[in-house]
C-alpha cells in the first residue's frame, strides 16, 4: 500500500508537470510535438501530437480528462483531425465522450476487432478471474474514482468513424501516420507510428510488456510476436510512448527489456 501511495504520489507530480513538458519531440523531426497528459485512477498516458507548421493534431487514447491538453489545443490554435485509439480496454477509452462532444469532427479511429469488444469488456465482472474481479470490487468501494471509471457505459463511446487495419496510412499535417497490428494483450490492439515515433498502447511499456492474461487478450506467445514485430519493423532510435509508464526506445527495449529482448532467450 505504501507503495502504491508513493508511486501515485510521484505520477501526480509528473501530472502537474505534463502540460509543460514536452516529451519525445523527436530531434530527427523537430516539426512533430508529443504532449502527454497522465489521466484516469490507472495513471493512463494520453497524448497530443501536432505538426508544429500546419497545426493539424490527433489525441492518443483519452483515458479520462485531459484538460491540460485542451488547453494547450486551445492557445496554439490547433485543428484536432483523429482520436486514436489504441485499444478499447476502459482506461484507454473513458475519457471519449466528452473529446468527441467537444471536437465533433474529428474522427475517431479504432480497430473494428477492438471497437466489437466493448460489449464484452462492459462485462468484466463476469469474464475476468474471480479473484481479480474480487480485487477490483474492493478496489472500487475504496475509491469512488475506479468506481465511475469500471461502471463505464461503454455504448457512450458512439459509432467510430475509421476502423484501422494493419499496415493503412492517413496523413496528418504534414505528417504520415501508420497502423500496426499489435495483438495480444487484447484482440484488436494497434500501435500508431509516425516520423520516428511510436505510441505502444499497452503492448510494449518501458523495460516490460502489457498484460497478456486478460480476457480475450490473446497469450503471451501472440504479444511476444507483436513486440517483436515492432522491434524488427522500426528504426532503432524510434521513441516509444506507452499508455502507462515512461516513454523508450525501440534500439533500447531490443537488448534491455525485462520480458522480450529481440534475440530469443537460450533454453
Ligand atoms: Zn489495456
Amino acid at each position: 500500500m505504501r507503495a502504491f501511495l508513493l508511486l501515485a504520489c510521484l505520477l501526480s507530480l509528473e501530472l502537474a508537470a505534463a502540460p509543460d513538458k514536452l516529451v519525445g519531440a523527436a530531434a530527427a523531426a523537430p516539426a512533430v510535438v508529443v504532449l502527454h497528459d497522465i489521466t484516469g485512477p490507472m495513471k493512463t498516458n494520453a497524448y497530443l501530437l501536432y505538426d508544429r507548421a500546419t497545426r493539424d493534431a490527433a489525441l492518443i487514447d483519452v483515458g479520462g480528462p485531459i484538460d491540460a491538453l485542451l488547453a494547450v489545443i486551445e492557445q496554439r490554435g490547433l485543428q484536432v483531425r483523429y482520436l486514436l485509439t489504441t485499444h478499447a480496454h476502459v482506461d484507454h477509452v473513458q475519457g471519449l465522450p466528452a473529446v468527441r462532444a467537444r471536437f465533433p469532427r474529428a474522427q475517431w479511429c479504432v480497430s473494428r476487432l477492438e471497437f466489437e469488444a466493448t460489449a464484452f469488456y462492459a462485462q468484466w465482472e463476469q469474464v475476468m478471474a474471480p479473484e481479480e474481479a474480487a480485487r477490483i470490487k474492493a478496489g472500487m468501494a475504496a475509491d469512488a474514482a475506479l468506481a465511475e471509471t469500471m461502471s463505464f457505459d461503454f455504448a457512450r463511446l458512439g459509432q467510430p468513424d475509421v476502423f484501422v487495419e494493419d499496415g493503412q496510412t492517413f496523413p496528418l499535417g504534414g505528417l504520415t501516420l501508420r497502423v500496426i497490428a499489435s495483438p495480444g494483450h487484447s484482440g484488436g490492439s494497434v500501435c500508431y507510428s509516425t516520423a520516428g515515433i511510436l505510441f505502444s498502447g499497452d503492448v510494449l511499456f518501458h523495460r516490460r510488456i502489457g498484460r497478456w492474461d486478460l480476457p480475450k487478450a490473446g497469450g503471451r506467445a501472440v504479444l511476444e510476436t507483436s513486440v517483436r514485430r515492432l522491434y524488427q519493423q522500426l528504426p532503432d532510435e524510434t521513441i516509444v510512448h506507452p499508455g502507462h509508464g515512461p516513454s523508450t526506445e525501440i534500439g533500447i527495449e531490443k537488448t534491455q527489456n525485462q520480458q522480450v529482448k529481440l534475440a530469443r532467450a537460450k533454453t
